[in-house]
Formats: structure tokens, C-alpha cells, sequence
């Protein structure tokens, strides 16, 4: 079976190599097997120029021949395939108080996992232990090659409004700087993502998005964050910043916030709005995560947590009415570093706004879902993004 024609086509040119190369890895990939002429005549490029790039793929691994296919007359075609496991691609998120990391091959596959806290957060420290990291899994799970590395730290970037604002962010950290700085330390390049939109991006390869195109994700690392998906597409605004929900005013002359504002959606739901509400009742120390505390205190059915997630929910509705209104989702999506039984809580407690896009008959899916890609989410969408770079061709092919 022939695929569609793919919407952008090659160009037989060796100034667009990289371009071709990216169309044709595509093409087999979403493929179930294709030979070189029907490679050739779906992405516009000559059965020559196939072949080159079909003999580097398969020399890289990337590809492999998966026998003849039985043709009505002549020498039946060659099909290539499409090979997953013919590298891997790195993803690491890093947290103001924990690094993750994540290696998957090109499918998306988890091939090893690792979560360290961390106690300090200046980039050489980080960029040392990530490449300890990577050296612990090439050890734990060896692969042909490593194609490159996401990584996501939170946002915003570069923004003089927000930049300095407290314990959700990382403040050492220069976003300018941080690719160039981890591809230095790693050898490999290094591409930079917000930890709300990798999240959006991992869930959809590994979680509840799956069948999803147009959605929002709330994204639970320290402080609040949003990722928008449109079609798609990762919508990041003019300056990479778009998604900075936690600093939007939910309740005027509330608590102060550290971007100046008072009344910040992420000082009443956030990791860190529920760390200092165990901090000031004296269960854990400033600081300490509290995601196991809070868990057994959901367990115990602690009248103080129930108190905080019930005026957590309330912002989080007027949140999320917000979001459909904005944005005409198919669902809103909850995930991240906030425990599963945590985020199920504050689901349950949603009283959302009647009046609301949202609210269509025929309507197929919950207005809420909780993420199911887990605590990893973001650094897998940080390997995603890898490995979407890998085989999608840009809409400008120059150089
Ligand atoms: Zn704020």
C-alpha cells in the first residue's frame, strides 16, 4: 500500500540533503515497509537520491531491509523498515529540587529511568551529574547510538517579569546558554524545551493524549505550568513563554507571590504551595518534597490536607474554565511530579464553571483527565522531541 503523498516533499538537491534525509526517514517510518520506488514517488525525489539516503540510514542502523515483496511481474522490490531500536535519544528535566532522567529508543521506549534529588541546582553541578547519567545508562541498557539530548527546564525564559521569581525557578540558569552548556558536557547536541510543553508532548507518546490533537496539559513540577497543543503543534508564543499559567491572578489581593503579583494561581495549587502548607504545620522541613508526606496524610484522610486541596480545586476550576474558554480543548489534562492519587483527588474536588465552551452535548471525554505518562513525563517529551527532530522535515528547507 502506498502512502499518501507526504504534504512536504523532498527536493533533489544536495544543498537540502538534510531535508531529504528527514523526509525519506519519515516515510518509512510511518510506513509498515515501502521499497525505494515507492519511497521515491511519494516524497518526490529520484529513485537515486533514495538509494543514497536509504544506504546511510541502513549503514547507521536507522533502516533496515526486511526481505522482497512479492510484486504481479518482474524482480519484486527490497522493503525497508523502519528500525526503533537502531538508536536512542536522551531526555533529562530538571527540577529546582530533583533531575530526571529518561532514555528511549526512536519509538519512544523506555529503556532506563533515573530520578536524583538535588541539592544544588548551578549548572555545572547539573551538567556533571547529567553526565554521569548518561554514562550509567549506556552501561545499563547499551544502544548502537545516541542521537541527542532534550532537555526541559521550567520557564519563563529570558523574561525580566517573572525570571526572578523564587523557588520554581532555576535561578542560575541562563536559557540562552543551557543547550549550548549541556551539549558541551555530554558531546551530543542538546535541544532546550519549557517542562509544561515536553510534558504535553510526552503524554501524547505515552499517556492519555495519545488520541488526542488539540488539548491543554497542566504541568505539576515545582511551581505551575501550561502546555497548549493546538493540532498538533506546540504553541510557544513570540518569546518561547506562552504558558506561564501560575502566575495568573485567581484571587486579587490573595497571597503574595514572588513575580510581585498577589494572587497566584500556583501559591494556591503547585508542589510548592502545598510544601509550605505541610512546612508551616511542622510535618516536614522547608524544603523537603512533599509528595510522600502528603500521601500518607490523603491515606490518613487528614482533615488539614483536605482543607488545603479543597481551596487548591477551587482555583484550579476557575483555572480550568479559564483554559476552555481560551483555548476550546478537547480535554485539560493534570500531570506531572504531584502524585497519581493526589491529582485524582483534586479531580474529584473540581466544581467547574457552567458556563464554559466545554460544556457540549455529544461531548466524549471527561473536561479533566489525569495524566498517566507519570513523574517522567516531562523527560520523556524531552526525548521526544529528539527524535521528532530526527524525522520531521521543517517547513524550510534551507540550510
Ligand atoms: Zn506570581
Amino acid at each position: 500500500m502506498t502512502l499518501q503523498r507526504t504534504h512536504i516533499a523532498g527536493a533533489n538537491s544536495e544543498r537540502t540533503k538534510a531535508h531529504n534525509r528527514r523526509v525519506v526517514l519519515g516515510y518509512v517510518q510511518r510506513s509498515a515497509g515501502a521499497g525505494r520506488a515507492e519511497i521515491a514517488k511519494s516524497c518526490g525525489l529520484s529513485t537515486q537520491a533514495v538509494s543514497n539516503l536509504i544506504a546511510e540510514l541502513e549503514t547507521e542502523g536507522l533502516v533496515v531491509s526486511g526481505g522482497r515483496r512479492r510484486a504481479a511481474r518482474g524482480q519484486p522490490p527490497v522493503v525497508y523498515t523502519f528500525n526503533p531500536d537502531g538508536a536512542a535519544a536522551l531526555g533529562f528535566e530538571v527540577r529546582p529540587d530533583a533531575l530526571v532522567m529518561v532514555m528511549t529508543n526512536l519509538g519512544g521506549g523506555e529503556l532506563f529511568t533515573r530520578q536524583v534529588p538535588l541539592t544544588s541546582t548551578t549548572p555545572a553541578t547539573v551538567f556533571a551529574l547529567m553526565t554521569d547519567l548518561a554514562r550509567d545508562a549506556k552501561v545499563a541498557a547499551p544502544v548502537p547510538r545516541i542521537i541527542g539530548a532534550g532537555l526541559v527546564i521550567p520557564g519563563p525564559f529570558g523574561v525580566e517579569g517573572l525570571s526572578a521569581a523564587g523557588a520554581t525557578v532555576l535561578p542560575e540558569w541562563n536559557p540562552l546558554d543551557a543547550a549550548a552548556g549541556a551539549a558541551q558536557a555530554l558531546g551530543m547536541p542538546v535541544m532546550l524545551e519549557k517542562d509544561a510543553t515536553a510534558a504535553a508532548i510526552g503524554e501524547r507518546l505515552a499517556g492519555v493524549a495519545h488520541q488526542l490533537d488539540s488539548y491543554c496539559y497542566l504541568y505539576f513540577g515545582t511551581g505551575l505550568g501550561l502546555g497548549v497543543i493546538a493540532h498538533g503543534l506546540a504553541q510557544r508564543g513570540a518569546f518561547g513563554n506562552a504558558g506561564e499559567i501560575g502566575h495568573v491572578i485567581v484571587r486579587p489581593g490573595g497571597l503574595a507571590c514572588d513575580c510581585h503579583n498577589h494572587g497566584c494561581l500556583e501559591q494556591y495549587v503547585s508542589r510548592m504551595a502545598l510544601q509550605r502548607y505541610l512546612a508551616a504545620r511542622g510535618l516536614i522541613a522547608p524544603g523537603d518534597a512533599p509528595d510522600s508526606v502528603a500521601l500518607a496524610l490523603l491515606a490518613a484522610n487528614d482533615a488539614g490536607l483536605a482543607a488545603w486541596l479543597a481551596e487548591a480545586a477551587a482555583a484550579l476550576s476557575q483555572a480550568v474554565g479559564l483554559l476552555e474558554n481560551l483555548f476550546d480543548p478537547q480535554a485539560v489534562i493534570l500531570g506531572g511530579a504531584l502524585p497519581d492519587a493526589i491529582l485524582d483527588d483534586l479531580v474529584r474536588r473540581l466544581d467547574l464553571p457552567a458556563g464554559s465552551v466545554a460544556r457540549r452535548t455529544g461531548r466524549v471525554l471527561p473536561r479533566v483527565l489525569r495524566g498517566a505518562s507519570g513523574p517522567t513525563t516531562a523527560a520523556l517529551g524531552a526525548a521526544a522531541l529528539v527524535i521528532h527532530d530526527t524525522m520531521t522535515p521543517r517547513l524550510d528547507p534551507a540550510p
